[in-house]
């Protein structure tokens, strides 16, 4: 990936562009499916992660990437497209996990619907996750 496509997509987030914040989001870029938390540890090192996790959370508080609590181990982050706000019910999509390569899908084109909640409960976000066997791992 080109890194002016990078700054740009940074700072479409108002996000000021630094070495790490780059790093990170190469790597989110070139992951087809959500990137676990624990394989950014280990795609970075030891001593870079306090900035791994305040990136993850500028990235995350910008809006640039949402958080996705699945059944696996570890959370993941999957980049939002442009267009993104992140906003209930909008932006709340499916996902879907593999319980057998552990992979995390976004299904942007699957919105949820919009729940009418009991009174007095008030929706700031959802996770939804399916999960099952991905193509590759039902073959
Ligand atoms: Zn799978
Ligand atoms: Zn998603």
């Amino acid at each position: 990936m080109e890194e002016k496509i990078l700054i740009n997509q940074l700072q479409n987030r108002k996000i000021q562009p630094t070495s790490m914040r780059l790093m990170v989001l190469n790597f989110l870029v070139k992951n087809e499916a959500a990137v676990s938390l624990t394989l950014l540890e280990n795609h970075f090192t030891r001593s870079d992660r306090t900035t791994l996790y305040r990136t993850l959370r500028t990235f995350e508080e910008k809006g640039l990437v949402h958080r996705i609590d699945d059944a696996g181990d570890s959370t993941k982050y999957a980049l939002c497209p442009a267009e993104c706000t992140c906003s209930y019910p909008d932006d709340t999509h499916l996902h879907f996990f593999c319980t057998d390569c552990e992979k995390t899908f976004c299904f942007r084109d699957l919105n949820i619907p919009n729940f009418s909640l009991p009174e007095q409960f008030i929706p700031k976000k959802g996770n939804f996750v399916i999960s099952g066997f991905c193509p590759s791992c039902a073959a």
